[in-house]
């Protein structure tokens, strides 16, 4: 870790970086990085694939091949199954161990994960194009956090005494549902690992998770950690592979619970699966067209720079990036000449340069998708009012787009666009407002940006979303519930709520031959 002095972009200026910068102790990237774990790992062991089968992983910032990785599919799904069977079984090291130790085991693991995190957050940035010092700030810190916040969780998970009619003593227990398939996306692939490890650990589930096809490689090297942290055999597996194929875990009879983080496309088709199996208990978190309602009293700068993070922030990667920035009538013109001004400010370039803001897209495929859903706004008539076009040199980059003019029934404005483009709606009334936010089949979270109380808690209370942010934008927390209203999911993650996904309550009644009180 070198010491240098670092001009932070606005997307990294959390408490921590604040402090690092003013220390002049920002840690630097991992130069070559050296890709120790390319295979599968299964019985805290790393295993070539059965089919001997291997699939690359790009870098986006260049579009080259970084390196092959062991493609697990569904002999390899068997396996690791199996394997977590294994470590559930009554009796098995794992199953028998204090509640106490799980979380000294999770927060060895947050530890490791902070010794390794310059390396972690250079391999994130490599394999995901999302730049370093976002990667070590935003990603790394959350989790971090998420790993010590679920650690301080596993032996305060308590059951209650319930007086029920009769001679009898009840109480309740909190028990793990079992094994758990997890499958993640490739936007915050170390972070979302932590958001799925974290609750089903803690609870003293064991599992088998998917890192996504396209961002394998931080999933495989936190396995390594899992094993340095003394996790028995086959409590956690890590299997990188393709959706459709590894991803079918799920189908197995052999796992208790599906938690998803993707598309909504494929979460249809795992609550579908997972009816067609053994009823699995299932956890969706999924897309959302986020609404961001900005009123004519709001602190316009921070509004302007609000929005801009909400769709910009890691090249809009985030699920719940604003999709439906609303804008009241009379600040409207003012509003978007400002937000163009800050867009065209966003310095984008390599994940591993101290000032970038925005990196590539992940893939090409990804590149492509948002290059279409620009040219159908441009089709349209929405106001295309900077960017548009694929950004210069080899990698995925897209130029930060902002457009106005943009209307409800626009294609692009339908659509969950997963890249660097702004669309900018306008309204006039507060009931429009409302009414045109809710007119969607998400609800993944919202913002309200207003200097007017009643404004705000009217908006927060009204709009079907998970989250609603006033006055800021993006403030999620580990201690806090995340997860949609509608298609944007079932359940929670995160918080006291994300540990009721990963348990089940079992009732034990005891007849008593008298009662007491
Ligand atoms: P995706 O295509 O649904 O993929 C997500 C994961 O599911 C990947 O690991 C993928 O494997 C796997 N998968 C694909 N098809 C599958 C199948 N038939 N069976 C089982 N698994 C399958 O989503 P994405 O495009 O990668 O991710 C972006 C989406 O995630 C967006 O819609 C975004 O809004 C949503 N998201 C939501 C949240 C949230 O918290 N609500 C957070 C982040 C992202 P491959 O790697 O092989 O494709």
């Amino acid at each position: 870790m070198t010491s240098s002095k670092v001009e932070l972009p606005a997307e990294v200026k959390t408490d921590a970086a604040a402090l690092m910068a003013s220390l002049h102790l920002m840690p630097s990237p991992v130069p070559n990085p050296e890709i120790k774990y390319t295979k599968i790992f299964i019985n805290n062991e790393w295993q070539a694939s059965e089919s001997g089968k291997v699939f690359p992983t790009y870098n986006p910032s260049s579009g080259e091949k970084i390196c092959d990785v062991q493609e697990a599919d569904q002999a390899d799904v068997e396996k690791a199954v199996k394997a977590a069977r294994a470590a559930f079984a009554l009796g098995s090291p794992w199953r028998r161990m204090d509640a106490s130790e799980r979380g000294r085991l999770l927060g060895k693991l947050a530890d490791l994960v902070e010794r390794d995190s310059a390396y972690l957050a250079t391999l994130e940035s490599l394999d995901s194009g999302k730049p370093f010092l976002a990667a070590l700030f935003v990603d790394l810190q959350g989790t971090i956090k998420t790993l010590r916040y679920y650690a301080g969780w596993a032996d305060k998970i308590h059951g209650l005494t319930i007086p029920i009619d009769g001679e009898y003593f009840t109480m309740t227990r909190q028990e793990p549902i079992g094994v758990c398939g997890q499958i993640i996306p490739w936007n915050f692939p170390l972070m979302m690992m932590a958001w799925k490890l974290g609750p089903a650990l803690c609870c003293g589930n064991t599992l088998v998770l998917k890192p996504a096809e396209q961002t394998p490689l931080t999933a495989l090297y936190m396995a390594s950690l899992v094993k340095e942290a003394g996790f028995p055999p086959g409590v956690v597996n890590i299997l990188p592979g393709y959706g459709p194929t590894a991803g079918a875990t799920i189908f197995h009879m052999g796992i208790d619970k599906v938690a998803f983080t993707g598309s909504a496309e494929v979460g249809k088709l795992i609550q579908e699966a997972a009816g067609r199996s053994n009823l699995k208990r299932v956890t969706l978190e999924l897309g959302g067209k986020s609404p961001n309602i900005i009123f004519a009293d709001a602190d316009l700068d921070l509004a302007v720079e609000q929005a801009h993070q909400g769709v910009f922030f890691q090249q809009r990667v985030s699920a719940a990036g604003l999709k439906g920035l609303a804008v009241e009538e009379s600040i409207y013109d003012e509003f978007v000449r400002r937000s163009v001004e800050r867009a065209k400010r966003k310095v984008v370039g390599s994940p591993f340069d101290p000032t970038t803001e925005q990196g590539p897209q992940v893939t090409q495929e990804q590149r492509q998708r948002i290059m279409e859903l620009i040219q159908s706004g441009v089709r349209e008539g929405a106001k295309l009012e900077c960017g548009g076009s694929v950004g210069a040199g080899k990698g995925f980059f897209v130029e930060p787009t902002v457009f106005s003019n943009v209307t409800d029934n626009m294609r692009f404005a339908k659509e969950e666009i997963f890249g660097p483009v702004q669309q900018i709606l306008k309204f006039k009334t507060l009931e429009e407002a409302i009414e045109r936010a809710n007119d969607t089949d998400y609800g993944l979270v919202a913002a309200v940006f207003t200097n007017d109380l009643n404004k705000a808690m009217t908006v927060s209370t009204s709009v079907q979303a998970g989250t609603v942010w006033i006055n800021c934008y993006n403030a999620l927390s580990c201690q806090c519930p995340f997860g949609g209203f509608k298609m944007s999911g079932n359940g929670r993650e995160l918080g006291e709520y994300g540990l009721k996904e990963y348990s089940e309550v079992k009732t034990i009644t005891m007849k008593m031959t008298g009662k007491n009180s």
